[in-house]
């Protein structure tokens, strides 16, 4: 099946505001032959995006997007055609899941003592059940009228140096390159361009991403300038790794992204789905 592709979108299995199934719709209406979903750390979106791919004849890459830290940076590793089933992928999601469950109850404690009573309860209704991201949080936090938009609430509470943030360590890279591997997946680094990390620190991140067997970069990513896809593009050629584009789309509320608009990954780069490693030829 041929693209366009768009390898990097989110549901209401992670911080995204679409069902599975409405963000295949969705994504096909959009004109996009071959999505991914790559949630945060889980995919228990998966089985219900498949079943609605399969019903409008778009294809559904089955994928995750892993929360790594490196360096004392936190680092998105996205795995593309992983195998749902694998029991070293779902224990390593399981153990980031419980992190996850750890830190918000940590960032609603915190924001209480900022004044904020009821985070904590408020993110969880709005996760209903699944997992909890910081989008929850920033939701309710706006819903309470604390802030006039999501975008506000990081700035003022969510990010480093403010009362809601709290530190952690996510997944080691290794292991996060691992599971993805062990799950029959590609690794990529997700919207590169996004990460405060100087140029060589980049650089040192990609050399060990490749050492480790990842093979990718997000070269077009919806949070891309064009500089950021001109600056990746070359990067993703002098190091010889393989390129990738996706939306990294939450939901049509969010009005900057949308499906369907992405720029062409630029010539010279070699697209994840032309190589003889992609999953689903
Ligand atoms: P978490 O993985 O729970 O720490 O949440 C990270 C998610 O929050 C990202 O995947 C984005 O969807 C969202 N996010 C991060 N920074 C911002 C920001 N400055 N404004 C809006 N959303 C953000
Ligand atoms: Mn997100
Ligand atoms: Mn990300
Ligand atoms: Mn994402």
């Amino acid at each position: 099946m041929n693209g366009p592709y768009d390898l990097h979108c989110h549901s209401i299995a992670s911080d995204g505001t679409l069902a599975p199934a409405a963000l295949v719709r969705a994504a096909h209406e959009a004109g996009i032959g071959v999505l991914a979903l790559t949630d945060h750390d889980t995919t228990d979106g998966i089985a219900e995006a498949s079943a609605a791919a399969q019903a409008v004849g778009l294809l559904l890459v089955p994928g995750a997007e892993i929360s790594v830290t490196w360096q004392a940076q936190t680092v998105h590793i996205l795995g593309l055609g992983i195998d749902t089933g694998n029991a070293a992928l779902q224990d390593g999601l399981a153990g980031l899941r419980a992190f996850r469950d750890w830190r918000a109850e940590e960032i609603g404690r915190r924001l209480a003592r900022a004044g904020i009573g009821g985070a904590w309860a408020g993110a969880r209704a709005l996760a209903q059940g699944r997992i909890v991201s910081r989008t929850h949080f920033a939701q309710y936090l706006v819903g309470q009228g604390h802030a006039a938009s999501v975008r506000e609430v990081f700035r003022r509470f969510l990010v480093c140096n403010k009362p809601g943030y709290v530190s952690g360590r996510w997944a080691e890279l290794e292991d996060a390159v691992g599971w993805i591997r062990a799950a029959g997946g590609l690794a990529v680094i997700a919207h590169p361009a996004r990460y405060p990390l100087t140029a060589s620190k980049l650089r040192r991140l990609i050399g060990e991403f490749r050492e480790l067997g990842g093979v990718g970069l997000e070269v077009v990513s919806g949070s891309h300038t064009r500089d950021n896809i001109d600056t990746m593009a070359a990067l993703c050629r002098n190091e010889r790794l393989l390129a990738s584009c996706g939306s990294d789309y939450h939901g049509p509320d969010n009005c900057w992204i949308r499906l369907g608009e992405l720029a062409a990954l630029p010539a010279g780069c070699t697209p994840v789905w032309q190589s003889e490693r992609w999953p689903l030829h």
